[in-house]
Formats: structure tokens, sequence, C-alpha cells
């Protein structure tokens, strides 16, 4: 019978980058511009069929502007089976605190954890915002060893193909397969 393993997934980067909205649109299917910075949707759980036929349950805990108070921040990660790290497209500094929030779930969080960086705000780069190109970030990512997805929170392009290649790299609960 299919399994459903439950993961913790957390979103990092700088504020303002979309992590909330990625959150929204990936859980609810929508997109608020307007939407206050901080009133982040702090715990939404979305289920992902993967290809064996089993779901991962993401639990998925936003920083909710507290990535601003950097000391509030290893309860997030420190037991997280997968993180999200944020950057937008249009801003260069976004991309340099996302390096930094990597260097820190290398020293910090589970040796496993599965990490993808994620450039958001896709839909600007048609309007010529783009600071960030593309094979910057994936260079970046393949040298971390990184997966790596380009991203809208506006219109979801890459979104849900996002989660769902960081659920395909979960390690299902076989034990709990095998004692039903
Ligand atoms: P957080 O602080 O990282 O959680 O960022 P938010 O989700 O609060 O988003 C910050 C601002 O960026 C809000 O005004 C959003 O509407 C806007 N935003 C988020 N994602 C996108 C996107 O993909 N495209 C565009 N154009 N704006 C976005």
């Amino acid at each position: 019978p299919p399994v459903t393993s439950s993961r913790k997934l957390v979103l990092l980067g700088e504020s303002a980058v979309g992590k909330s909205s990625l959150v929204l649109q990936f859980v609810k299917g929508q997109f608020d511009d307007y939407r206050e910075s901080t009133i982040g949707a702090a715990f939404l759980t979305q289920t992902v069929p993967i290809e064996s036929g089993n779901f991962v349950k993401f639990e998925i805990w936003d920083t909710a502007g507290q990535e601003r108070y950097k000391s509030l921040a290893p309860m997030y990660y420190r037991s997280a089976h997968a993180a999200v790290v944020v950057y937008d497209i249009t801003s260069a500094a976004s991309l340099v605190k996302a390096r930094s929030w990597i260097a820190e779930l290398q020293r910090q969080a589970d040796p496993s954890i599965v990490v993808c960086l994620a450039g958001n705000k896709l839909d600007l780069a048609e309007a010529g915002q783009r600071q960030v190109s593309t094979a910057e970030a994936q260079k970046f990512a393949d040298d971390e060893g990184l997966m790596f997805s380009e991203v809208s929170a506006k219109t979801a392009q890459g979104v849900e193909a996002m989660f769902k290649q960081i659920a395909e790299r979960m390690p299902i609960d076989t034990a709990a397969a095998k004692s039903r």
C-alpha cells in the first residue's frame, strides 16, 4: 500500500525575495501582490505524489520575517529534511545572502538535508529587471551540489515542478511500509 512520509521543509533567504509567496502558491495556488512581507504562512502542509506511488507530506516552515533575527533561525532548519534557499533574480544582493544561508546550512543542518537554490520572480526577467543570470546561479548550485530552479510565485511558473523534484529526493519510510 502507498506510504505517506512526513518531511520538514524550510524556506530561507533574504526578506522580500518571495518565500511566503512561494509557499502560498504551492499550497493554495494563490498570489497576492500586496501581501505584507512579515505576515507569513508560518506553517502549512502539502502532500505530493511521487513516482514510486508513495506520497511525501511536506510540513513547511516559513521563517515569516524572522530571518531578520538570525539567532532565531537554527530551530527552523536544524531538523529539516529539505531547505529551499530563495533569492530574487532581480537582486544580486539577495544571491549573496542566499550563499551565506547555504554556508550556514552546510555548517549547522543535518548532512543529509536536500537543498534547492530557487531564483524567484522569474516573471520580472521579461521586464528587463534581471540582475542574476541563470548561468551564474546554476554554476554556483552545481559547485555546491544543490538542486536549482528558477520560479515565479506570481505566475506559478516552475513552482510545482520544483517541490515535486524535492519530493522525489526524499527517502521514504520503508520501515513503516513493511510494518503494515
Ligand atoms: P518573503 O519576505 O521572502 O516571504 O517575501 P514575500 O512572499 O512576502 O514577497 C515579497 C514581495 O515580493 C511581495 O510584495 C510579493 O507580492 C512579491 N513577490 C513574491 N514573489 C513574486 C514573484 O514571483 N514575482 C513578482 N513580480 N513579485 C513577487
